[in-house]
């Protein structure tokens, strides 16, 4: 029954893989309902889920009825070049659609930019408690990540300036920020681009941008025309509650939507996705409305830390950090109480926790659980 040849002296295969590929760390996500529901015995329908800053709502029923629709086709492939979604894109934003790239989720448009521009070597500059992604699309490419210090938990912009050399290619700012819940008003986010030398692309990651009140909200997309080093990054994951169909997009131009568009899968989103998407540009009034019931949402989370002692980060979008001392500690406690928030002490926030605003029944529920686990 022996094999011919032995395996007993073959090396571990992982270690064919190059160092900068075994150093990354991995992506840790919010638990899923499911994982909790077999640990505890919890039946899943009694979980509370605030742990990915998903829309609590889900998508509109317009939305769900497009994808509905969208499985009579399930065995072609989808539209490649994505030219529905893109033009209504272009359209909404004033762009040309060859200044879209679509993506599975933004998480590919950020994946796609370290591909198509970052060389072993380069140095990739983002800010501390800013989000995860960012040193991980860097490390796999075998560039450097230069993490620069934060400052009141969100991007000291001189500092990150000051950061770039002549080794610099990349750039990436999330505004708001993950997990922080952090907002650069749009004048001083400008004025970072614009300083920007004509060699480093700067990635404004936007996933949260429509929970921001509108007068809030920076002319971005339009920036594009004047500052061909930036690529401006949205999702259909968060407000438009299509997180599990996995839709993003990047607005940039044209010449580096090129270089995009050349190193992607030729089918990377997918057919249920882009028709979901079409449709939610479509509901403005959904968003609009997902807006107004996650701000009630927050002040009510927030009243709730005041009545408890607890400080927090004011946040521009749909979720809060708020410090809770041992957050490892109280996370575990929430758990046995059905209610999944998320531990940041990979984002080097260990005293704190990061929870998303979800409907009104599951704010009360958290915060009872969070009253409990202070408690005990
Ligand atoms: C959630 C998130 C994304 C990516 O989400 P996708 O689902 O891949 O679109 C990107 N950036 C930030 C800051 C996020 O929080």
């Amino acid at each position: 029954m022996n094999a011919p040849h032995s395996r007993a002296h073959h090396t571990d295969p992982s270690q064919l893989a190059p160092d900068y590929v075994r150093r990354i760390a991995r992506y840790i996500p919010g638990k899923p309902v499911d994982e909790l529901a077999r640990e505890f015995g919890l039946a899943a329908r009694d979980i509370v889920k605030l742990a990915s800053n998903e829309n609590p709502r889900g998508p509109s029923p317009a939305v769900r009825a497009a994808i509905t629709a969208a499985t009579d086709e399930l065995s072609r492939y989808p539209d490649g070049n994505g030219v529905k979604l893109k033009a209504t894109l272009a359209t909404r934003y004033a762009v040309t659609p060859d200044e879209v790239v679509l993506g599975n989720g933004s998480n590919d448009i950020l994946e796609l930019v370290t591909q198509a521009f970052l060389r072993p070597g380069d140095h990739a500059v983002y800010s501390r408690h800013a989000f995860a992604v960012y040193p991980l699309a860097t490390q796999a490419r075998g560039a450097t990540g230069i993490e620069v210090a934060a400052k009141n938990f969100g991007h000291d912009l001189p500092a990150m300036r000051a950061s770039i050399t002549p080794s610099t290619r990349l750039v990436f700012v999330a505004n708001p920020n993950n997990p922080t819940g952090t907002w650069i008003a749009p004048d001083a986010l400008e004025a970072f681009i614009a300083s920007l030398p004509d060699d480093v692309l700067a990635v404004l990651d936007e996933a949260y941008n429509e929970y921001l009140e509108p007068a809030q909200c920076a002319p971005s997309a339009a920036w594009v025309a004047k500052y061909p080093n930036l690529i401006v990054s949205h999702t259909f994951s968060k407000a438009h509650g299509l997180a599990a169909l996995r839709v993003g997009y990047g607005i940039m131009n044209a010449k580096v939507a090129e270089m995009l568009n050349r190193v992607r899968q030729p089918f990377n989103v997918n057919a249920l996705a882009q028709a979901a998407a079409v449709a939610a540009l479509a509901d403005a009034g959904y968003v609009d409305q997902s807006r107004q019931i996650n701000r009630d949402g927050r002040a009510v989370l927030e009243e709730g830390f005041r009545a408890l002692g607890l400080t927090w980060i004011p946040s521009h979008a749909n979720f809060l950090l708020v410090q809770v001392g041992d957050g490892g500690r109280v996370y575990q406690r929430l758990l046995e109480q059905g209610v999944i928030v998320r531990p940041v002490a990979n984002y080097g926030l260990p005293e704190w926790l990061r929870v998303t605003v979800g409907l009104p029944a599951e704010n009360r529920r958290f915060l009872t659980a969070l009253t409990v686990a202070l408690q005990s």
